[in-house]
């Protein structure tokens, strides 16, 4: 099957999975260093969490590596929870439905050739409830966009998408995969 045709057959199925998916161009995607003070200075995770700084390649060596693929799809899971008390529960539960949907994606990309394939899943990882000193589940680790530096908003504005802070009714759980 061309290239072209599986990337669609990938699209397809993350509709399928309830998502939302946007081919875009690797060169199309905003990699900013500033993105990294928000990381070090306010996330009350910072450090707690191995698939988030510091414990993750550095921006500008992640520069280097995205310079190397030239497709990928951006993921969009959306919901409202504008009917949860505890939003930060149900942020945790979200973002670990979603990545396994991302992740299946990641893993049908890999089988139909794409040997690079590789997932950046929405949020921090929270396959475990604390992280340990070595991952405990290495297979599943993977980082999330903003903490290689990507300006998430400015890669949704490109295909029409809005990305709104901190109103319940329109949660986004965002994933970049990197396909070739
Ligand atoms: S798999 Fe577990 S130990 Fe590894 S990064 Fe995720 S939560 Fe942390």
């Amino acid at each position: 099957m061309p290239m072209n045709e599986k990337q669609e057959m990938i699209i397809r199925r993350a509709l399928e999975l309830g998502l939302r998916a946007y081919p875009v161009k690797t060169a199309g995607i905003p990699v900013e260093n500033r993105a990294r003070i928000k990381c070090e200075y306010g996330c009350r995770g910072y450090g707690k969490r191995l698939s988030c700084p510091p414990h993750i390649m550095d921006i500008d060596e992640f520069r280097k590596i995205l310079l190397e693929y030239d497709k990928a799809l951006l993921l969009i899971g959306e919901h409202d929870m504008s009917h949860e008390p505890d939003i930060f529960r149900a942020w945790s539960h979200l973002r670990k439905e979603s990545f396994h949907k991302m992740l299946e994606l990641e893993y049908l990309a890999f089988r139909e050739g794409f040997t690079y394939a590789q997932l950046l899943r929405p949020g921090a990882c929270n396959e475990c409830d604390v992280c340990a000193e070595q991952c405990r589940k290495p297979e599943l680790r993977r980082f999330p966009p903003e903490a290689v530096g990507i300006n998430v908003g400015k890669i949704m504005d490109t295909v029409g998408e809005t990305f709104v802070f901190c109103d319940p009714s329109d949660i986004k759980c965002v994933g970049i995969l990197l396909i070739e």
